[in-house]
């Protein structure tokens, strides 16, 4: 072996397995070397983090930390490569995933890239984000202007798909857009509507049965649990969520799963700060589950309970 460092030929063994040269006098680990090797190996063998952790038993941190360097390296090696080559063609592109397309307002959170093409390759520039703008824009009501900019930019777009095909930049782009879409698929979990409302109704029938426990509930309120349960129970073609900030806590933590369960409530106080914060040490008196949480957003016409919906599959 060699130092990785001066190439010199004498290197000493030292006790912690390291290797000191007897030239430059740097240090080295053998060991960490061939897992540095491992990895660039399955990194070039297109394996995803967690694929290589598997196959080769070194923790998620340390690969990823390899992947992000090996990936800087290419970056920095193509943007050399791109400098010293003369542009061919180059054209704008707007990058929104699939999921956004619809909602004219998702308009900000589009990606924006000037792509050039230069010695059969492709160099993208990420322009800055519109995002820091959205709320100011939506206030304004220019969003309805950019969507129109932007439907003309897809009609555009469609249009230069079909009559230049073997344009570099809309080969990459149709690349790209197909590459996502296949990555996303791998990622979201294939779940059907059944799957998905049972369980939105297994947990609001837990909300309502632990409401409906509730003896300082105005009658309407109560009343209203005692139908959602009913509605629950009839397992139709719907199913039923609390949502936004009036839905409280008992939507939004693990609270209704330790009360199901019936777990010690200590668990929970031992988690609280007991002085200096008047709100929280309130918790430290409570001796049941029921006893909190004490406030409840309610509708004062009707005394129901808001941030209630209903999805029904057509
Ligand atoms: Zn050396």
């Amino acid at each position: 072996m060699r130092c990785i460092y001066c190439n010199h030929t004498k290197l000493y063994t030292l006790n912690t397995k390291q290797l000191k040269c007897a030239k430059c006098k740097r240090k080295f680990s053998p060991k960490k070397l061939s897992q540095k090797q491992n990895i660039i190996k399955c990194f070039c063998e297109n394996y995803t983090i967690n694929q290589a952790k598997q196959k080769l038993g070194i923790n998620y941190i340390t690969i990823q930390k390899e992947y992000l360097s090996i990936r800087k390296y290419i970056a920095s090696f193509l943007e050399n490569q791109y400098n010293q080559n003369n542009v061919i063609s180059y054209d704008e592109y707007i990058y929104l995933p699939q999921s956004k397309k619809r909602v004219k307002k998702n308009i900000f959170d589009a990606f924006n890239f000037l792509t050039f093409e230069y010695d059969t390759k492709i160099y993208n520039l990420m322009m800055p984000s519109l995002e820091k703008y959205k709320t100011q824009f939506l206030k304004e009501g220019v969003h309805e202007v950019y969507f129109k900019e932007f439907s003309k930019f897809m009609m555009f777009n469609k249009i230069a798909k079909i009559q230049k095909r073997d344009n570099k930049i809309q080969q990459f782009w149709i690349f790209f857009e197909n590459e996502i879409k296949n990555e996303m698929n791998k990622i979201i979990p294939k779940l059907n509507f059944e799957e998905i409302k049972n369980m939105c109704n297994k947990f609001s029938k837990t909300i309502a049965e632990f409401e409906v426990n509730n003896k300082y509930l105005p009658k309407e309120t109560s009343q209203f649990y005692n139908n959602l349960l009913d509605n629950i129970k009839n397992n139709d073609n719907s199913f039923y969520l609390a949502l936004g900030s009036g839905s409280s806590y008992l939507s939004k933590t693990i609270y209704l799963l330790l009360w199901k369960h019936d777990k010690d409530l200590n668990l929970i106080k031992r988690l609280l700060p007991t002085k200096n914060d008047k709100r929280k040490n309130k918790f430290q008196k409570v001796n049941s589950y029921l006893e909190f949480p004490r406030t409840r957003v309610i509708e004062t016409n009707k005394e129901i309970p808001t941030g209630w919906i209903k999805i029904t599959a057509e």
